[in-house]
């Protein structure tokens, strides 16, 4: 099978310590999404990190619908939203004040900010969308911490109990492109044993959070090193056992129908409010910045339903 390195989730076990991971790397996907909306690089790092942590967190689950993480807050960052249905289509945007931002980033050497610098207090939440009458799986943890990452560690300490490392990379490479990557690795339940057993599964979690850590964003970004290169670069002495990859890719859901769909629901004054002064209304979508024109006699129809 030849090695895709690009756009997929890599799942994989470090069996001998009952640790399980997933490596996300991202190439086309995240720089379609970032340069579709011309963000500010500040605000680019930011979504791409939602983006990879979203990939990664959402191949944790197993769901058939949409996963989607937010992050509301008060500061320059209002809002960074991603969704990723389980057939693998991504998308994402961020919502940001401008002015506010290039304040906050003023003197700033760096492209990238912290949390508390660009997000401010707020919070950041996941749901499970898998259709009507099915339960709607929801999390949410304050944004306390300096990286989104971070923010995920504090969830997963508090709500789920289980240890997790997560490690983040977001860059624009030398031809302009932007790039991405995560790395997760969780630790499986503890089963009652020997206390030797134990004290070498704590000693494995231990190592293995210390070899993710060593891991560059080079690394974890570079299209020519395959993400089972990298685990096995990384884990090969704990016996890491990688699985079939599976792709990911940047697809929005919108579509002219739906947007209809929406403009049907307006009352009809409202509906004219939103046109232009030919009667027109263009509607852009959010995610994609995809944009659909109604003309008058369009708006008419879907106005006699
Ligand atoms: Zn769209």
């Amino acid at each position: 099978m030849p090695a895709i390195a690009d756009d997929l989730v890599q799942p994989f076990e470090i069996e001998p310590f009952h640790l399980r991971g997933r490596l996300v790397r991202l190439g086309p996907l995240l720089d379609e999404i970032v340069t579709r909306h011309d963000y500010p690089s500040a605000v680019a790092v930011m979504l791409g990190e939602a983006i990879a942590l979203a990939v990664a967190l959402s191949a944790t689950l197993k769901y058939d619908g949409v996963f989607t993480l937010q992050t509301k807050g008060d500061g320059a960052i209002r809002l960074l939203v991603v969704d990723v249905t389980s057939a693998g289509a991504v998308r994402g945007y961020a919502q940001f004040d401008a002015d506010r931002l290039a304040a906050v980033m003023a003197g700033s050497a760096s492209a990238s900010g912290s949390v508390p610098k660009l997000l401010g207090a707020g919070y950041l939440a996941f749901t499970v969308d898998q259709g009507e009458d099915t339960e709607r799986y929801q999390g949410i943890v304050a944004l306390e911490g300096g990286t989104l990452a971070e923010c995920i560690h504090h969830y997963f300490r508090q709500s789920e109990q289980i240890a997790a490392g997560i490690k983040v990379a977001v860059h624009r490479n030398a031809a302009g492109v932007w790039r991405g990557g995560c790395l997760l690795v969780q630790r499986l339940p503890l089963e009652e044993g020997p206390g030797d057993a134990r004290d070498a599964l704590e000693d494995g979690w231990r190592r293995a959070l210390i070899l993710m850590g060593s891991s560059t964003s080079q690394e974890l970004t570079d299209r020519d090193l395959s993400p089972a290169a990298l685990l096995y670069r990384l884990f090969h002495e704990d016996g890491v056992r990688v699985f079939r990859t599976h792709g990911v890719r940047a697809e929005c859901r919108c579509s002219r129908e739906r947007i209809e769909r929406v403009l049907r629901s307006f009352p009809t004054d409202e509906r004219q409010d939103l046109g232009q002064d030919d009667g027109s209304v263009t509607v852009t979508c959010e995610f994609c910045n995809q944009s659909y024109r109604f003309e008058a006699p369009d708006l008419a129809a879907i106005a006699a339903g």
